[in-house]
């Protein structure tokens, strides 16, 4: 087991690539929380688990932008396990215009949640990463975080965004044998992606090499590494998950 007693905390855990890490890195060993807005997935997810896993998952209902949320939730973890070893910045939403469509307000929601949430949840985990000279924190970006896409200014601002916070927080905290990488999906078959037509569908599968969407398992398997001893001389990286799309 390459997770053998470490906590993990999942943010967006409830459904799609969230729910397939934690149910990796159960598997693996690992105890995991679920932090999550949905508690009706929520309750599914850990329904699901719950009988090959036991108490091993805890789903707390968690608003990632909300500092106080946040900082209480990590606490009673701390209380119950003395320790953090993983967090997984998972959690995020789209609302896609192109520019002169877009409201602020979009704009606001999508940063809000997708780079300011993983900037909550890294500093309250990270207080206590640094009092054990240990963490792993695995930052979900996106391929159009690193090469941009018409209609998703947003998304792709706060993507890049997770990029900038992944590089920083890699440099501050190596000396404290905290490491911190990123993982930029391509395409991969979830909910956020059945809303695509199959025109779209169509013309990104002339752009990937490889000539299918990715899986939730793909996007588990090399969160799995980063979050495992396997990966331990390597920090600051983006791993783009993308089936060649970017090359
Ligand atoms: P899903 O929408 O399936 O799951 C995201 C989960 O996060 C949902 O349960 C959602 O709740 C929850 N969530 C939303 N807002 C908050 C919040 N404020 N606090 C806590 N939880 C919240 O997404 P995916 O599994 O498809 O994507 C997961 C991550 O991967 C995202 O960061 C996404 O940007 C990224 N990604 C996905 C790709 C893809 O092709 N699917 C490609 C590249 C990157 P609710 O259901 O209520 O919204």
């Amino acid at each position: 087991m390459r997770l053998k007693d470490r906590v993990a905390i999942i943010t967006g855990g409830a459904r799609g690539i969230g729910k397939k890490i934690s149910q990796t890195f159960l598997e693996e060993g690992a105890s995991v929380y679920i932090f999550d807005v949905n508690q009706e997935e929520g309750a599914r997810t850990v329904g699901e688990l719950r009988p090959a896993y036991g108490g091993k998952v805890i789903f707390f209902k968690v608003d990632i932008t909300d500092e106080k949320n946040v900082e209480q939730s990590v606490k009673k973890i701390i209380d119950a396990e003395g320790r953090i070893d993983i967090l997984v910045n998972n959690a995020g939403i789209t609302r896609d215009n192109l520019i002169l469509r877009m409201s602020l307000e979009d704009w606001k929601k999508v940063i809000d949640i997708n780079l300011t949430g993983a900037f909550i949840c890294s500093k309250h985990t990270v207080k206590y990463m640094v009092k054990n000279r240990s963490g792993k924190i695995i930052n979900i970006s996106s391929i159009v975080g690193v090469h941009g896409n018409a209609g998703q200014s947003n998304y792709s601002s706060s993507k890049a965004g997770i990029i900038g916070l992944t590089k920083t927080l890699a440099r501050e905290l190596a000396g404290r044998n905290i490491l911190v990488n990123a993982i930029a999906p391509g395409y991969i078959e979830t909910e956020m992606t059945k809303k695509l037509s199959d025109k779209i569908k169509e013309k990104l599968m002339e752009q990937i090499p490889t000539g299918r969407l990715g899986s939730v398992d793909d996007v588990a398997k090399t969160a799995l590494f980063l979050a495992s001893d396997d990966s331990n001389y390597i920090t600051g990286t983006v791993i783009n998950l993308d089936g060649g799309m970017g090359i």
